[in-house]
């Protein structure tokens, strides 16, 4: 790889950064909408989801067992991947508070299943080689003013092909998965790792659409321009976390409706 690679971080031991370290989850939610971290933040919030994040989630549990299953050289029949996303699909119900009604959280049970269904039939073949699952990494960045940030993220999966990242609910268009930040962020908790970028990044993405569930890979690849970008949209991230600057989503995005959004319906930004 070229050298800018190496100027792009420095050591990975933790301990003197300025401001706390970092998760690639919540820089993404900063950067998607100012409020919805904020939300966040506060406690007195709770835990607040919505049916298709709920299902997301629940699938993401089930994959995680799949793989590790995979890990021991095991196949998790399509059974037991539906049964465990069912199991999460309940306990993510009692445990949060939803706007949605009852009838229409049992409804949301069903779709569990048939995204379940749809993961395992198509998805799961897919995650092969693996070298492991959900497995948290940490870097320390260099910023583009020298500033020094802890960085963490939990990527998918890690495979001989690069990383992997599942998502649920949403098809993907192919744009969406090559201007990926996340996939950018895990790009480089690789590099420091392993000492050069993944050949390869990719969404796995189980989706609905007209009425049905289904699923499609989308391959994508990194340079060193996409590094120094996201270094540098990090920094602006971190001035704005630090000296409070809280926008709303953009105008349209997609996220901000009461489908994406938990905390939609106590949004001053959508007039409540
Ligand atoms: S409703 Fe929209 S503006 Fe409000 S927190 Fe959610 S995404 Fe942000």
């Amino acid at each position: 790889m070229s050298g800018t690679s190496n100027t792009l971080m420095t050591r990975q031991e933790r301990g003197t950064g300025v401001i706390p370290e970092l998760s690639q989850t919540l820089v993404e939610e900063y950067l998607r909408c100012g409020l919805r971290w904020q939300f966040r933040q506060d406690p007195h919030h709770g835990r607040y989801s919505t049916i298709p994040i709920t299902i997301g989630v629940s699938v993401d549990r089930a994959s995680h067992e799949d793989c590790q299953a995979k890990l021991r050289e095991q196949q998790l029949p399509l059974q037991d991947i539906v049964d465990l996303a069912v199991t999460e699909y309940g306990n993510q119900a009692a445990a949060n508070e939803y706007t949605e009604s009852r009838w229409e959280i049992g409804r949301g049970k069903d779709s569990t299943v048939a995204a379940a269904v749809a993961y395992a039939t198509h998805t799961s073949p897919l995650i092969e080689r693996l070298h492991c699952s959900q497995k948290r990494r940490t870097v320390r960045l260099v910023l583009p003013s020298g500033r020094e940030v802890d960085f963490a993220g939990t990527p998918d999966y890690e495979t001989e092909d690069g990383l992997g990242d599942l998502k649920c609910g949403k098809k993907w268009q192919r744009y969406r998965a090559v201007q990926s930040r996340q996939l950018t962020a895990y790009g480089l908790l690789y590099l420091n790792e392993h000492g050069h970028w993944p050949a390869h990044v990719w969404i796995d993405n189980v989706f609905h659409e007209r009425n049905r569930w289904s699923a499609q890979r989308i391959w994508a690849t990194r340079s060193d321009a996409d590094y120094r970008a996201f270094l540098h949209i990090l920094e602006r991230a971190v001035d704005g976390m630090e000296q409070g600057v809280i926008l709303p989503a953009p105008e349209a995005a997609w996220y901000c409706s009461p489908k994406w959004c938990p905390f939609y319906r106590r949004c001053p930004a959508v007039g409540v």
